[in-house]
């Protein structure tokens, strides 16, 4: 048996950065892995660069349950904190758009950085550790295979369902139902959406193309590219609007954000298809251009018609199918159920010494480095309060 002062499950983002500020506050601590490295997702993160924060990041770019849990943490833990670290180890970095910072190199480099802190402070770090079991008496025991570990604080950092096949499981789900906490149903965000079998036929010849425009799902809206899939549509536009999307409801889709994209066709001298692809054409790309007319052709010439026509193109309803699921989505929505966790410090108000941290808990980031800062600041929160 070996006793720590703080048993930490997960070495991804949230349980690296935590594991090495709890260290740092002189508690012993133990990282439990479950795979043969540590942070597999940092690695595969942001195209191989990852987007580890991003400057803007206030709590509306959060969903949860409680869209107010999240604020204590990230003000406390802020954007400038973990750039602060960044810059420390000399990592460089660049703003990509919209307040997104990128690695220059590699996003090693950042799995890099948490090791380093952690072995610095002395972290205690053990892979393809397979947790058998998880009890509390007067203190934690964890039993791996053939070992005991003991420590009277657990920090749960499993992360979600995304990516089964990089070793995503159930695991920190359940160990919180184990402890009687409410779980907030999970689902796949951050996704690709599947057309339903009429657009497949229309649109999924279209895979590869994309388009600026303005996606909407559940009252909020994005502009940014979509791109069209032999299954469905993705791109930064779709993917912040499927964490918003539940299934039966549509998605609405603007593909002339900001134009008057009829004002050419209602000034030509003849008004015809030729005239109104060319017009089309000016903001699509030509096949998008051409289906589109296809599709959804203005009934007449009329003004009236034409009216119509434009509103049709600002208001594109989907009604997808489903999504991808977790196998292509970047995060899972839901999860330990934030009225179970103190938002100052992320321990379980049930169970003193229990705590959730990251993508495991129901706060889920938009696209553009949330989710990392998500992790670093709930992490920092638990470790502080240790
Ligand atoms: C392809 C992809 C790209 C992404 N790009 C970005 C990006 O650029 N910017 C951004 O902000 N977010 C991005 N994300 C989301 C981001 O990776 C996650 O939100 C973040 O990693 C969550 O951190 P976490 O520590 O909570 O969980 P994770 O990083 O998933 O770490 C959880 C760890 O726990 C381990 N584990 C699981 N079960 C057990 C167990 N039973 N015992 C011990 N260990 C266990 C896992 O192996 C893993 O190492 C991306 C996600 C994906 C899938």
């Amino acid at each position: 048996m070996t006793t720590y002062d703080v048993i930490i499950l997960g070495a991804g983002a949230a349980g690296l950065l935590c594991a090495a500020e709890a260290a740092k506050r002189g508690r012993r601590a133990l990282l439990l892995e479950r795979s043969d490295k540590i942070g597999k997702k940092i690695l595969i993160s942001g195209g191989g660069r990852c987007n580890f924060t991003n400057l803007h990041c206030q709590p509306k770019n959060f969903l949860s349950q409680n869209p107010h849990f999240a604020k204590s943490a990230l003000a406390r833990y802020t954007p400038a904190d973990f750039i602060a670290l960044v810059e420390k180890h000399r990592i460089a970095y660049h703003e990509k758009t919209l307040g997104q910072l990128f690695c220059d190199d590699s996003a090693s480099q950042i799995v890099a950085m948490l090791e380093s802190e952690c072995r610095s402070a002395g972290v205690k770090i053990i892979v393809n550790a397979h947790i058998r079991e998880v009890r509390r008496d007067t203190s934690f025991l964890i039993r791996c295979d053939s070992v005991e570990y003991r420590a009277p604080v657990l920090v749960v950092a499993t992360g979600g369902l995304s990516i089964p096949k990089m070793g995503a499981t159930r695991f920190g789900y359940d160990l919180a139902e184990q402890f009687g906490l409410k779980i907030v149903p999970t689902r796949p965000a951050l996704v690709p959406l599947l057309f339903n079998a009429t657009d497949r036929k229309r649109y999924s010849d279209l895979a590869g193309i994309s388009a600026d425009v303005i996606a909407r799902a559940d009252e909020n809206s994005f502009r940014e590219k979509m791109l069209f899939t032999h299954r469905g549509l993705s791109g930064p536009a779709i993917l912040q609007a499927s964490s918003y999307w539940r299934e039966g409801e549509s998605i609405q889709i603007d593909l002339a954000p900001g134009r008057d994209a009829t004002q050419p066709i209602r000034q030509a001298g003849t008004r015809n298809a030729a005239v109104a692809e060319k017009a089309l054409h000016a903001f699509l790309p030509k096949r998008l251009a051409e289906r589109w007319l296809q599709q959804h052709p203005p009934k007449s010439w009329t003004n009236a018609s034409l009216d119509a026509f434009e509103r049709e193109l600002h208001s594109w309803q989907i009604h997808p199918a489903g999504t991808e699921g977790y196998d292509k989505a970047e995060v899972t929505a839901g999860g330990v159920d934030t009225n179970e966790l103190s938002s100052k410090t992320m321990e379980s108000r049930k169970v003193p010494g229990l705590f959730f941290i990251g993508e495991v808990v129901d706060v889920t980031g938009q696209l553009g480095g949330f989710n990392f800062q998500w992790a670093w600041s709930s992490a920092v929160a638990a470790a502080r309060s240790l």
